[in-house]
Parts: structure tokens; C-alpha cells; sequence
């Protein structure tokens, strides 16, 4: 059965936002993490509360340790027990060549993709493994065909940081899979989200169609299927998956 809340980081909008709905309608209760779009945040918990589930919204920069700490604090006070983790708020940067790229936005990407999951992480586990007295749960890590493909001359270094995070996941399945605790991985391929603004082309989903055997962008919605069927009972032998969801890219 899918009781307690699930927390999703960068639940505001895109895929965060489509897998919020869609564990709601699995039976979780969800608690909605935002960095600056309060109003979106809102407008997702007022949807998941119209599906009959509790929706809590916590503000939180997940690369800041502290606010990472006090958001786990918060719903520990707010919400209904933990039952797991996606780690979905994640950031691309402009397209650009290796040579073109500055520290600034390598530490910024890594501190964001890379330690936000592990922060976040590490708090859930805190609260989820049987080895702390939890009930054990389940994460999901989004990492993205990027991983896989490299992206030459388009953003390389969220690539590496979507790598860390499928090496990750390998790694925090084995150590929790004696104590309750599932970790998979999606891997995204071209999804029609907000995100690829901040890589120089919102149309870039449209425009990439040549690009995916089915000849057409995904859908958050169809990110948020997989995400949820990780989290759900269904998926309860499932743990290490990396999981493509990218139309065969
Ligand atoms: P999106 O539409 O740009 O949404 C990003 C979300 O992350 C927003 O809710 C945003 O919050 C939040 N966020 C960003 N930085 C944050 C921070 N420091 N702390 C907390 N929240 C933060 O992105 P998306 O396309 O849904 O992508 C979601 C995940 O899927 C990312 O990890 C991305 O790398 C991965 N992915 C996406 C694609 C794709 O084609 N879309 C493909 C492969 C993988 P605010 O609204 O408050 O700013």
C-alpha cells in the first residue's frame, strides 16, 4: 500500500510538478519543494489536494545544507512520515563548449545536481532506514540521457553531474538494500519543460524531434509515470534501476 508523504525537490513545475500529481493519485500524500516560484509551489498543492491527499509546500535551496536540514525539520513537524525522496530539482546552463564555460557555473551546477541529492539524501535516510528505527521508503534520482550521450557542445558538465548522480544511485541502492530502502534513477530524454530556457532555446524540445527515434519530445507526465511506479509497492524488488524514459534516445 502507498502511504506517508513523499517529498519532491523542485516540485514547482516540469516533471517535479507532474510526479506530485501523480503520486497523489498513487495514495502519497506529497510535500512540494520550491526555490522561488511560491506561486507555482501553490498552485501544485491545491491539485494535490483536490485528488483527496495532503500537500505541504517548503521553500528550500537544495545546495544550502542548513535549509536543507530545516525543510527534513519542518516536515517532520508537518507532514505525515516520510515515505520517500525524489530528487528532481536540477539546473542546465547555457549551451556552450568546454572552452566557453567558467568555474562559477561548473561549482554552481554540481552544487545543485550533484550535493543537493546528496544532502537530501542523507536526510531522508536519516528517516527512512530501519537501521535509524524508520520504516523503511524509497528514492528516485533524476539523471538524464545526457549521462549516457555526453552532450558535446551543448552543456558537458551537467552530463558529468547527471553521471555522479547514476553512480550514486548504483552505489546508495547497495548500501540501503538490506534496510528497507529502494534507489532508482530515471533518465529522461528530451522532455518539453521549462528548462531548456536556460540552456539558450525554449524550443529546443520541438526543435529536436530529428534526434529521438519517436520522432517527438516527452511529456513531464510520462517522466512522472516512471517516478511514481519506482516509489510505488509495485516496484518493491526494484532497486539500482537507471530507468530511460527518453522516446529510444
Ligand atoms: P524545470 O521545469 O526547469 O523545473 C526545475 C525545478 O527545480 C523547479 O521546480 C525549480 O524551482 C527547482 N529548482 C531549481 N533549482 C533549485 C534549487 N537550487 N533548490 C530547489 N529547487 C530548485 O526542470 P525539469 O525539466 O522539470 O527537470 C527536472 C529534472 O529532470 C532535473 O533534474 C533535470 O535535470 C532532469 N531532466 C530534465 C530533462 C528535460 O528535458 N526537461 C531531461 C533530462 C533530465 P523554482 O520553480 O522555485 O525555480
Amino acid at each position: 500500500m502507498n502511504t506517508g508523504t513523499i517529498l519532491i525537490t523542485g516540485g514547482s513545475r516540469g516533471i517535479g510538478a507532474a510526479a506530485a500529481l501523480d503520486l497523489a493519485r498513487r495514495g502519497f500524500d506529497v510535500a512540494i519543494n520550491y526555490q522561488r516560484d511560491e506561486t507555482s509551489a501553490a498552485a501544485v498543492a491545491g491539485q494535490v489536494r483536490a485528488l483527496g491527499r495532503q500537500a505541504t509546500t517548503v521553500q528550500a535551496d537544495v545546495a544550502d545544507e542548513a535549509q536543507v536540514e530545516a525543510m527534513f525539520a519542518r516536515l517532520d513537524a508537518d507532514a505525515p512520515p516520510l515515505a520517500g525522496l525524489v530528487n528532481n530539482a536540477g539546473i542546465v546552463a547555457m549551451k556552450a563548449r568546454l572552452d566557453q564555460m567558467d568555474v562559477a557555473r561548473w561549482r554552481r551546477m554540481f552544487d545543485i545536481n550533484v550535493i543537493g541529492t546528496l544532502l537530501c539524501s542523507r536526510a531522508a535516510v536519516k528517516r527512512l532506514s530501519i537501521r535509524h528505527g524508520g520504516r523503511g521508503g524509497a528514492i528516485v534520482n533524476l539523471s538524464s540521457v545526457a549521462a549516457v550521450l555526453g552532450a558535446p557542445a551543448m552543456y558537458v558538465d551537467y552530463a558529468a553531474s547527471k553521471g555522479a548522480i547514476d553512480s550514486f544511485t548504483i552505489g546508495l541502492a547497495r548500501e540501503l538494500a538490506a534496510e528497507g530502502v529502494r534507489v532508482n534513477a530515471v533518465r529522461p530524454g528530451i522532455i518539453d519543460t521549462d528548462i531548456h530556457a536556460a540552456s539558450g532555446d525554449r524550443a529546443r524540445p520541438q526543435k529536436s524531434t530529428d534526434l529521438i527515434p519517436m520522432q517527438r519530445p516527452g511529456r513531464a507526465e510520462e517522466v512522472a509515470a516512471a517516478i511514481g511506479w519506482l516509489l510505488s509497492a509495485e516496484a518493491s524488488y526494484t532497486t539500482g534501476a537507471l530507468l530511460d524514459v527518453g522516446g529510444g534516445r
